[in-house]
């Protein structure tokens, strides 16, 4: 079974799908960190985003893998885990430039259907319905308004210790979405046939329990 989550960054797409992933007991893939993983990559060879054959060379050789335990899983680069790296603010600031080029996207989709083909997965993204798996079992689209957004981020990166104003989180906020959505390859969008949940008033057992009802249910979106 395919679980596709799709929707924009701070949405609660991330929490919401590792929580029903948990309850179902079955694998939670974060595509974003797979790409934040690129990105540091990237940044750390220094590499011009601008030439493609220096985006190439350093994708050629990157060794991206990721271990699951209890659903979650921790991104390597090589030997060394990076999960919690790749949350800092300059792969936060560049992913969105760095997801957007085509070979990034086609080495990371690819690899992304084979480990998700692996067994259950619920795979949370930016495309996941609408290009990596159009024939998921089930699609959901998570939204919600930008105080929500804000808010719950602010509390993310509090906790990493960075001290950012919930202005400058919106303005990256839209900035990323801006980015993502206007993108010429794999825009945010949402399916025609997911299911649209707006998180703004929710909590997350709410959420979570939403998402479970209706796969229990087996209802799927429509057009
Ligand atoms: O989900 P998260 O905010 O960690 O994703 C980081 C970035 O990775 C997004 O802003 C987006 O640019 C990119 N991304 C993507 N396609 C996906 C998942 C993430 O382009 N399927």
């Amino acid at each position: 079974m395919i679980i596709a989550i799709d929707g924009p960054a701070a949405s609660g797409k991330s929490t919401t799908a590792l929580g029903v992933a948990q309850v179902l007991g079955i694998r939670y893939l974060d595509t974003g960190a797979m790409y934040r993983a690129v990105t540091l990559a990237v940044i750390r060879e220094k590499v011009d985003l601008s030439n493609v054959k220096s985006v190439d060379a350093c994708l050629s050789h990157i060794e991206l893998s990721l271990k699951f335990e209890n659903s979650k899983a921790h991104v390597f680069l090589g030997d060394e885990d990076v999960t919690e790296v790749i949350r800092g603010i300059e792969v936060t600031r560049t992913v969105s430039a760095v997801s957007a080029l085509p070979s990034v996207r086609r080495k990371m989709v690819s690899l992304q259907r084979k480990i998700a083909w692996q067994g259950d997965t619920i795979v949370e993204g930016r495309d996941i319905g609408t290009v990596v798996f159009p024939n998921a079992d089930f699609k959901f689209f998570i939204v919600a308004d930008y105080e929500t957004r804000g808010e719950r981020r602010l509390n993310d990166i509090k906790k990493m210790g960075i001290d950012l104003s919930t202005e400058e989180i919106i303005k990256d906020l839209k900035r990323r979405d801006k980015i993502d959505s206007s993108r010429m390859h794999s825009p945010l969008t949402k399916a025609e046939d997911a299911i649209e949940i707006d998180t703004s008033g929710m909590t997350l057992e709410e959420q979570i329990g939403l998402i479970i009802e209706t796969v229990k249910k087996g209802e799927k979106g429509g057009k």
